[in-house]
Parts: structure tokens; sequence; C-alpha cells
């Protein structure tokens, strides 16, 4: 069977010689030594200023929500995993589509203007798929309307843009660490921002308001990770270069196998390096997706749209259209691709899709 995704697992020895440790000193969470060290190794391997462990991409975003006061509405893009909305709506702010662009799938910045009212307080943008999104648009457009920015950067570990990390920028930067993506802690995530005071606050508000045992900085929430997360996050740090290495080769034997057929690409920018996290394939339409799907499924093949639905149509939402992130989220695809996925699967994979594609 192949899955869209495999989580990396080290090898076991090297997380066994992190446990011991932990057994040894027998102090499993609340910002033991490992939790300090991964994020002492983050902000060293992407030269940061703030990094703060978090037990998931999720509770990142809402944090970094509270963090910057945000009230009012949000415009944020209807192409992301649902959690970009979701957190919007649970910390009482609104969301507020904007269109995407169809060619990098990130939010349209030409077209954040038209949606911006006097209780917009923000943008929350995500770098689809690990493609930097307009920053410079973006940043030009929160100076104008006087508006912060958060980075859903999930996608983004190893994505650099205009030689920095992707994570430095906006006024703070989320991402996740969960198992599923190419780097990960099983569960996790963390706030990236340079604003000491932030990243104060980020500390406080992670660990119930605490400021000491008896005395509260403000309100707050359990946002901590364990030792044991942080322990998986330091084994896999360790392979970070080659799990990106990896990636690119079978990222461009992707790309070069099906480039010559009727599949359309995600544009990446160009300012950007890229960290081949996903291979999203788009179609000409829903049905030949769906034909393809059926008959990848038939091999045990098992791909995964990401990201439908478009956003604007969750349950929840006060029904707005978005055109042209429906007709994508409609139409794309994102094929198998982890450490382990071998040339032969990929071949077996691209043949289908060519074979679908063609016939009818
Ligand atoms: C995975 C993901 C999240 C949520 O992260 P968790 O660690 O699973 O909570 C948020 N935004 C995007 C774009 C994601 O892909």
């Amino acid at each position: 069977m192949i899955t869209v995704t495999k989580p990396f697992q080290p090898p076991k020895e090297n997380f066994d010689k992190y446990l011991q440790g932990i057994w040894r000193r027998n102090w499993l969470t609340n910002n033991g030594p490992l939790v300090n060290e991964l994020e002492t190794k983050l902000k060293q391997y992407f030269d940061l200023r703030h990094a703060i462990f978090l037990s998931n991409g999720t509770i990142a975003l809402q944090i970094a929500i509270k963090a910057l006061k945000l009230t009012g509405e949000i415009i944020t893009t209807p192409f992301s995993y649902v959690a970009t909305t979701s957190t919007i709506y649970w910390e009482n702010c609104k969301p507020i589509f904007a269109e995407i662009d169809e060619d990098s799938f990130n939010i349209s910045p030409d077209s954040i203007p038209n949606y911006i009212s006097k209780n917009t307080s923000a943008i929350l943008a995500t770098h689809c798929f690990g493609n930097p999104c307009d920053i410079e648009k973006l940043e030009k457009i929160s100076k104008k309307y006087n508006l912060k920015i958060i980075y859903d950067a999930a996608h983004c570990f190893g994505t650099f843009y205009k030689g920095k990390s992707i994570f430095s920028y906006g006024n703070i930067s989320t991402s996740s660490f969960h198992a599923t993506k190419m780097f990960h802690t099983i569960e996790g995530g963390a706030i990236f921002t340079s604003n000491s005071t932030l990243a104060h606050k980020t500390r406080y508000l992670r660990n119930f308001g605490h400021n000491g045992q008896e005395d509260f900085f403000g309100l707050g929430i359990n946002g901590k990770n364990s030792e044991v997360h942080a322990a998986m996050g330091l084994c896999n740090i360790e392979f970070a270069n080659s799990i990106l290495e990896t990636r690119k080769r079978q990222w461009e034997y992707y790309k070069k196998s099906l480039e010559n057929g009727k599949v359309k690409f995600q544009k990446l920018n160009e300012q950007g390096t890229y960290n081949y996290a996903y291979f999203p394939i788009v179609f000409e339409s829903e049905r030949e997706l769906l034909k393809v799907k059926k008959e990848l499924e038939k091999h045990l093949i098992y791909s995964r749209r990401y990201f439908y639905p478009s956003l604007n149509k969750l349950p929840y939402i006060k029904n707005v259209s978005r055109k042209k992130s429906e007709r994508l989220a409609s139409t794309i695809l994102c094929l198998p691709l982890y450490h382990t996925l071998s040339v032969e699967e990929q071949d077996m994979i691209c043949g289908i899709i060519s074979k679908e594609c063609y016939s009818g």
C-alpha cells in the first residue's frame, strides 16, 4: 500500500538514548531541558531570534492571534488546511476570505484591499505547500493599512525567502511539527518571532499565564509540549538535510515524469528556495481527478485531496463564493511523497495518471 505520506522514523536507538536521559532525570514536561535544546537547535538551524515549541500547530495559531490581541476581522486564504480558518473562529474573530492566485495557490495580495474594512486587524496567510507567499506585497499592504501579519508556515520546514528562513517573516510565523509534516515531533508546533515582547508573551500564554508558581502575567492556556516530543524532534533534526535532499530528488522525478502530460503544477516563488514538501497536481476537471484517484485506489495507492473543500464552504461559514479557490480545490490532488517512496512506486503512480488522463 502507498499512502500520501508516511511519518519519518529515525533509528530507534537514537530515540532510546534520549529516553534514557528522560528516565534518569524523571523530568517529563514543563519546559524541560530537551524542549530548550530543541528550541535552541531550531533557532540555530534557521538563524532565528525566538523559537517557542508548542503542543501543535493549531494552538500555535491560536496563541499567535491572542499574543497580537487581534479582534474583529482577519483576512485569510480560503485555500489551506481547515486549522487556518477554524483558529480565527475559535479566537472569536471573523475570517474574511480574500481570493487566491491560481498559479501559486497562495493568497492573492491584489485581492486583499477589496476585503479590508474598519474592523480588519490582520492578515493570516499560508505559504501553501511550502511555496512562499508574495511577502513583499503583503508587507506593503500591512504597512499601508496598519495590519498585523501572521504566516501559517505549517508546510515550510526548510523553505527560505530572499536568503532568510521563511519562519523569520511576519509579526509571527507559526509551524506544525505533526507526524505527517516533513519535519515532525509526533505532535507539535512552534511560534517564531523576532519580537522579544511577543516571545515572552507566547511563553506565558503557553503555560497558563504563569509568572512563577504563585503569580500570573495574565490569561493563558496549556500549549506546552513534552520532553518525549522534543526528543523525537532532536532525533529528526539530525536528518533534516537528508530528508530535504530525498524529497527534492523525488519531487523532481515526479515533475520530469508528468510534465509532458495534461496536469498542471504549482508555480513556485522565484524569490524563495523550496522544500519539496508536497507534490500537488491540477487536473482540467474534477471528473478527471476523480477518475485518476479511483484508479490509483484500485492499485492501493492513496492520494489526498489537499485542500478540499475550499474553506469558504465550511459548514460554519456564511455562504460566500471564492471562485478561484473553489475551482482549485475541486481539481487538485496531492501525490504520495515520503522519505522511503521508491522510483518504481513513482513510476507506477505516474503511469496510472498518464494512462487515465489520455483515455476518454
Ligand atoms: C497541519 C496544519 C496545521 C495544523 O497543525 P497541527 O500541528 O496538526 O495542529 C495548520 N495549518 C496548516 C496549513 C497545516 O497544514
